[in-house]
């Protein structure tokens, strides 16, 4: 691809552009809890993305329907919204790199009027109240991720690298693949406690607006 800017910005979704965790509130819903063991065990590396979800997907008697129903009470990030206006208003590519799932990104995209954003997430297929998960952006190379968004990064900014400036946001394990890719890294939750444990120089936010105003202070976007 040609950039017109010399920013790209990478975003994670389930709490990070969305307030919430949304596929782990839908699992934990859904299952009554009982998911709780498989995302300790994820959270410990001992399980990757694609078993945890695929066997959280196991758990669950849910319609695309009924889930969708859940959905309804949740909002984005404070901020998301109108930092993402300012990017693009700028010219700057936004991107939102999920390791959660296509259809309930698709769902809140659209509440807000932001289906135009281009997201990457596995793929959730439904079959009457029984869901199934692919993974269409899975990379043998990595054993952690279902969506890898590492390898996500070097695809889409690809050979112009050197005259890239990278920012991801993110707020969890399922970011991690990202941070070797990324030049500043936007980091809450165990996303934090991580880049300070890996010594990953992470900028420590709590919503979009800290996110919007670092853009304006170091001079990357203007009035
Ligand atoms: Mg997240
Ligand atoms: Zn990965």
């Amino acid at each position: 691809m040609t950039l017109k800017s010399d920013l790209i910005v990478f975003s994670d979704f389930d709490g990070t552009f969305t307030a919430r965790d949304i596929g782990n509130r839908i699992y934990t819903h859904f299952s009554g809890g009982r998911n709780r063991p498989l995302v300790e065990d994820w959270k410990k590396g001992l399980i990757s993305s694609r078993e945890c979800l695929t066997r959280e997907s196991e758990l669950i008697t849910a319609t695309a329907d009924d889930i969708k129903a859940f959905l309804n009470q949740f909002e984005l990030s404070a901020g998301a919204l109108e930092t993402y206006k300012e990017l693009t208003n700028h010219g700057i590519p936004f991107y939102i790199l999920s390791d959660g799932l296509d259809f309930y990104i698709e769902y809140i995209l659209r509440k807000y009027h932001l289906e135009q954003i281009p997201y990457c997430a596995n793929r959730a297929i439904f079959d009457g109240n029984r869901l199934r998960i692919e993974f269409p952006y899975q990379n043998d190379s990595c054993p952690r991720c279902g969506s890898c968004k590492g390898v996500r990064i070097k695809e889409i900014v690809g050979a112009q690298r050197e005259a890239v400036d990278v920012v991801f946001i993110g707020d969890g394990l399922s970011d991690i693949c990202a941070l070797p890719q990324s030049d500043s890294i936007f980091a809450r939750g165990d996303l934090l406690t991580y880049c300070r444990n890996h010594h990953f120089p992470a900028i420590e936010y709590s919503d979009f607006f800290d996110i919007l105003t670092w853009f304006k202070e170091t001079g990357k976007i203007t009035d």
